[in-house]
């Protein structure tokens, strides 16, 4: 395993921008963190990419044909993804009694811990058999805000659906975005974002560790 002034160096020799590498040195180490909390026995290596991802992400996880899983990060441009994404307001904190969402502004470190978690779940849903969350699952569960997160999330999931089409994008990008497993993760992400914002993340590691493990009712 290399140490995080190795990953730097390498990064550097790359040739990549100094704000992107910055911003993928910060993501590493949270998912790294918080793998190491879910898979304890078995934490993976983080991959550093100079590609695109197809589906436009900044960071993925993946299990190669020899069974090898291993989280990427597509460094290339992350650091204004990240900006553009956070801009778009696409991470919203309820509020109010019936929980309304808003937009809100988080920091870099939240909006990283929470894409982090989302990573992981993603890893959680290919070795566990648990149960995923969909829109459906707002019927079944009893805790108010999760109701809310999983009503607001059908929302975000059918105005992308939208957008994709008018922007002609292909079936396969559609697919690649739109579908159970993004679904059940952004769920996970967005619980994270609501349970850390305006906190210390590290301070809530055993939180984030439990709902990325939640099940779906
Ligand atoms: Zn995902």
């Amino acid at each position: 395993m290399s140490t995080l002034k190795e990953i730097k160096g390498n990064l550097k020799q790359a040739g990549f921008k100094k704000e992107d590498i910055g911003v993928t040195l910060r993501l590493f180490l949270c998912l790294e963190s918080l793998d190491k909390l879910v898979f304890t026995e078995s934490p993976v290596t983080v991959n550093f990419v100079s590609g695109k991802n197809p589906f436009e992400y900044f960071t993925g996880y993946h299990q190669r044909r020899n069974g090898e899983e291993i989280y990427n990060i597509y460094v290339n441009g992350i650091a204004a993804l990240i900006r553009e994404e956070n801009k778009q307001g696409f991470l919203y904190l309820p509020s109010g009694p019936k929980n309304q969402f808003k937009p809100a502004r988080y920091t870099q470190e939240e909006f990283l811990v929470c894409t982090a978690a989302h990573e992981v779940r993603h890893r959680f849903q290919n070795n566990f058999l648990v149960k995923k969350f969909s829109p459906r699952s707002a019927n079944l569960v009893k805790d108010d805000l999760l109701k809310s997160v999983i009503r607001f999330e059908e929302l975000v999931f059918e105005e992308c659906r939208e957008i994709y089409a008018k922007e002609k994008r292909s079936k396969v990008y559609i697919k690649g975005r739109i579908n159970q497993k993004e679904f059940d993760a952004k769920i996970i992400e967005r619980l994270v974002a609501i349970k850390i914002h305006g906190k210390n993340a590290y301070s809530l590691r055993e939180e984030i560790t439990s709902i990325i493990k939640m099940s779906a009712p």
